[in-house]
């Protein structure tokens, strides 16, 4: 039998049994009531815990699709658009928007560091932008976006659709879509929600949706929220085949979410974050991100001089424990973990054990226990 492997990894995160077991329920037609009753249910759910008076939208597709569905829903070919990136998923919208025929600019932070609100503004008074998009947090650098600060500045620009991709941060680091200004975010189902890939869930606000009323015909299909409006609003109709399994396993997952509140679950992922980065510091291991904007739900951790990435990754998983390589010009040179969802101070008790063996094994001069100690003392009691 092959032994498990703990998914510390930014996306999958491990999906609690309680979720699993909504995966393997019997599968129900799409018109059956029950599972109408489920998906509506569902839908009005996910509206109001993350308040957003407009249209929500959890439909089978990955949060790459969602990038897709923003773009499509809010622009059109020689529209304007600011694209503000903090790493890797950031840039995955300049090809988005290019292939779009969007004309595209870009605010680039050096990586580690986060585009100043400042700049933003500014550049938006430059000239009119459709849309400007910002990645909550980057999963290439586990950099977080000050968006509620941003979403301030954007009062300013009401002819610029204001969108977030939440994909790693939605279910851990706090939001409120009307509060703060955002008119349209997003996220998938394999990141803070703890559900297996497949479904995204897409905000729309009202400023979003007058957008795409006034934007007429769009020449995009499975993502245009006019088709699934009618579906959303009542899904015993059909437009496309929903993933039935899956809206099961995300009624859990959002249960699950608004149990422990939005609030409290950003300080679990604060507090839990801020002592697994100590705990690496203390072996010789550095963050990426710089101190201020360090994201809650996941690290990207730089290895002390001569340790090889590769052996490193391969004995993480023989100890038990899968973590992601880095991205970019920090391939080889970091590894990024995912600290987001159901986990527990076990999961992470486990995932900092295997790191310190493992750097061992690498030959880093690493006092076995250090790092545990240090997570758990940071932790408390
Ligand atoms: C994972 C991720 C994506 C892409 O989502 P997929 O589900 O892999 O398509 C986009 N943006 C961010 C910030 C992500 O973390």
């Amino acid at each position: 039998m092959d032994k498990s492997v703990l998914v510390m990894i930014p996306g999958p995160t491990p999906v609690i049994k309680s979720i699993q077991e909504q995966m393997g329920r019997e599968i129900q037609a799409f018109g059956d009531p029950r599972f109408v009753k489920c998906y509506k249910t569902l839908i009005d759910d996910l509206g109001k815990l993350f308040n957003c008076s407009g249209k929500t939208f959890p439909i089978a597709g990955t949060g790459t699709l969602a990038m897709e569905m923003a773009i499509a829903n809010t622009t059109k070919r020689g529209d304007n658009v600011l694209i503000v990136s903090n790493g890797f998923f950031g840039d995955r919208f300049i090809e988005i928007c290019e292939r779009k025929g969007l004309n595209v600019d870009v605010l680039a932070a050096e990586w580690g560091e986060c585009v100043p609100v400042g700049d933003i503004d500014k550049k938006l008074a430059e000239k009119s932008y459709a849309a400007v998009t910002v990645s909550h947090v980057d999963t290439s650098t586990a950099v977080v976006a000050p968006i509620a600060e941003i979403g301030k500045v954007l009062k300013k620009y009401p002819d610029t659709i204001y969108i977030v991709d939440g994909v790693a941060a939605t279910g851990g680091e706090f939001v409120d879509v009307d509060g703060m200004g955002i008119d349209l975010m997003f996220t998938g189902s394999q990141k803070a929600f703890g559900v297996c890939p497949g479904i995204l869930i897409v905000w729309a606000g009202q400023k979003a949706l007058a957008r795409r009323k006034a934007l007429g015909t769009i020449p995009e299909y499975y993502v245009d929220f006019e088709k699934w409006i009618p579906i959303m609003d009542d899904p015993s109709k059909y437009f496309a085949t929903p993933a039935v399994n899956l809206v099961f396993a995300m009624s859990e997952a959002t249960r699950i979410v608004a149990e422990e509140g939005l609030a409290a679950r950003h300080e679990r992922h604060n507090k839990n974050a801020t002592a697994v980065r100590k705990a690496l510091e203390t072996i010789g291991l550095s963050i990426l991100a710089k101190p201020g904007c360090q994201a809650s739900t996941l690290s990207n951790v730089i290895y002390p001089a001569g340790v090889d990435d590769a052996k490193f990754r391969s004995t993480m998983i023989s100890e038990g424990v899968v973590v992601a390589g880095a991205l970019g010009a920090y391939a080889g040179k970091a590894f990024r973990i995912g600290h987001m969802g159901n986990i527990t101070v076990n999961d992470m008790v486990q995932l900092i054990g295997a790191i310190e063996r493992s750097l061992a094994a690498c030959g880093a001069p690493v006092k076995l226990g250090a790092a545990v100690g240090a997570y758990m003392e940071a932790m408390g009691s």
